[in-house]
């Protein structure tokens, strides 16, 4: 049966390789699900979910600075309302099509169900590229892809964020044409808003933050914690960041960081306060930093940041970032963790590699779930016009991470493999879902 959904879904969806992928890897945990309950297999559950609810693609056209007119693909593939409105974030990036929002979009479920807040599961972008362009630009690309999405959106209805390419500034200017539109102060229409109006405290750090208190829970069921680990992150946007700030808060040191162009390593540890100026302030690359840091950092060009020596690795660029030969030389040096802070970010080969050898593995689904799961408790803040201290915010985010472990971790003990997140995650994740569509009918 599997396979046969599996078939079905790369046939009905061609030219889509992440979104597949993003599917193979759920559907082939799923099988001892079914040996017992005939009830999700007579739903034709799987199935189900496996077809989104509803793609929206969408002509966005703007005018540069110089008055050229671009017209860019907009989406936004609203996959799974079982749990509560649609959430997921806009990823704004040269690389978006319809396969990777369907990957993303499909992933977004069982990780928001895992959070235990009522959202379900959906995600949508763009192929603009935001990189060198002004702030006008990406105001009035903002705006004009906004002025078409607002018709779907809405508080109780679907509700994006921030993925890679949009940050505050992208989601203030959603934010003002969705209002000018609306003519409605519809705070809960999108997350990750400006603390002066309507944000939350910790949604910026959540998904850094979140995948390393994932990370030390895993460690803490072999009796170990982050202090005085060396830890390899690679990425330097939004979950990079903060995951780099909470590791040291551990007592990690953070020996890297990366872009595109290659990664740099810092013997001393990657000073946060440089970086941060570089990226958020500057919005440059991270070669400056190698440059401005001095003695103890270099930036090698290209090479791969798996390469560098350490006990926990944390990947929090962008998918398929780790591939098997990475992952074989993360375990020829001795990896004991690996957590996923961007969304699959380990290539299927990867993430054998790793089990094989017994490296404990967060997948995304659960190790990032901070970002989305701060952002319901951003929605939780609107519903009532209410704004927590970054404490109770901090507070609210490490219990969910931790529920999020414990369910993983009872779950893939459950089906008697004790300590396999990956089954844990896609097993719990599927069945909230699972159980909401069948108590609410044949949608
Ligand atoms: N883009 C983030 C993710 O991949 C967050 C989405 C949200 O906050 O809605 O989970």
């Amino acid at each position: 049966m599997m396979d046969s959904v599996y078939a079905d879904v790369v046939r009905r969806n061609p030219g889509e390789p992440e979104f597949h992928q993003a599917v193979h890897e759920v559907v082939e945990t799923l099988a001892p699900v079914f040996e017992h309950r005939q009830d999700l297999l007579d739903a034709k559950m799987l199935e189900r979910v496996c077809e989104p609810e509803r793609q929206i693609i969408f002509r966005v056209p703007w005018q540069d600075d110089n008055g050229t007119v671009h017209v860019n693909r907009g989406f936004r593939v609203e996959f799974n309302s079982a749990l509560g409105p649609y959430k997921g974030g806009l990823r704004f990036h040269p690389t978006v099509n319809l396969g990777i929002v369907k990957f993303l979009g499909f992933e977004q479920i069982f990780k928001n169900a895992l959070t235990g807040v009522n959202i379900g599961g959906g995600k949508g972008g763009s192929d603009f590229d935001p990189k060198g362009r002004s702030d006008a630009e990406v105001m009035r690309f903002c705006q004009s892809f906004m002025t078409e999405l607002y018709r779907h959106l809405g508080e109780h209805t679907d509700v994006p964020a921030g993925d890679i390419g949009v940050g505050g500034r992208e989601v203030g200017y959603l934010f003002g044409q969705y209002r000018r539109i609306t003519n409605r102060w519809e705070a809960g229409t999108i997350t990750g808003k400006g603390l002066a109006w309507g944000g939350s405290n910790v949604r910026t750090e959540a998904t850094g933050y979140g995948t390393v208190t994932f990370t030390a829970e895993m460690l803490k069921t072999a009796g170990e914690d982050l202090d005085g680990q060396q830890v390899v992150v690679s990425g330097s946007g939004n979950v990079a960041l903060f995951a780099i700030e909470k590791a040291h808060q551990l007592g990690a040191n953070v020996l890297t960081c990366s872009d595109s162009t290659g990664y740099v390593v810092d013997d001393k540890g990657i000073d946060l306060d440089l970086l941060s100026q570089i990226k958020l302030q500057e919005r440059g690359r991270v070669a400056t930093y190698a440059e401005r840091r001095g003695g103890s950092a270099r930036f090698v060009e290209g090479g791969s940041v798996w390469d560098v020596p350490c006990d926990i690795a944390l990947p929090c660029a962008t998918e398929n970032e780790l591939n098997e030969d990475a992952a074989k030389t993360l375990v020829g040096n001795g990896v004991k963790a690996v957590a996923e802070g961007a969304n699959m970010p380990c290539t299927p080969e990867a993430v054998q590699v790793l089990r094989q050898a017994g490296v404990r593995f967060g997948p995304g689904k659960a190790a990032n779930a901070g970002g989305v799961a701060a952002s319901g408790l951003e929605m939780r803040q609107n519903a009532v016009r209410d704004s927590w201290s970054f404490t109770t915010a901090e507070g609210q985010l490490e219990e969910i991470m931790r529920s999020i472990h414990t369910i993983c971790y009872e779950t893939s003990a459950r089906y008697g493999a004790p300590g396999d997140y990956v089954l844990g995650a896609n097993i719990a994740g599927f069945e909230r879902v699972a159980d909401a569509m069948l108590a609410q009918g044949l949608i």
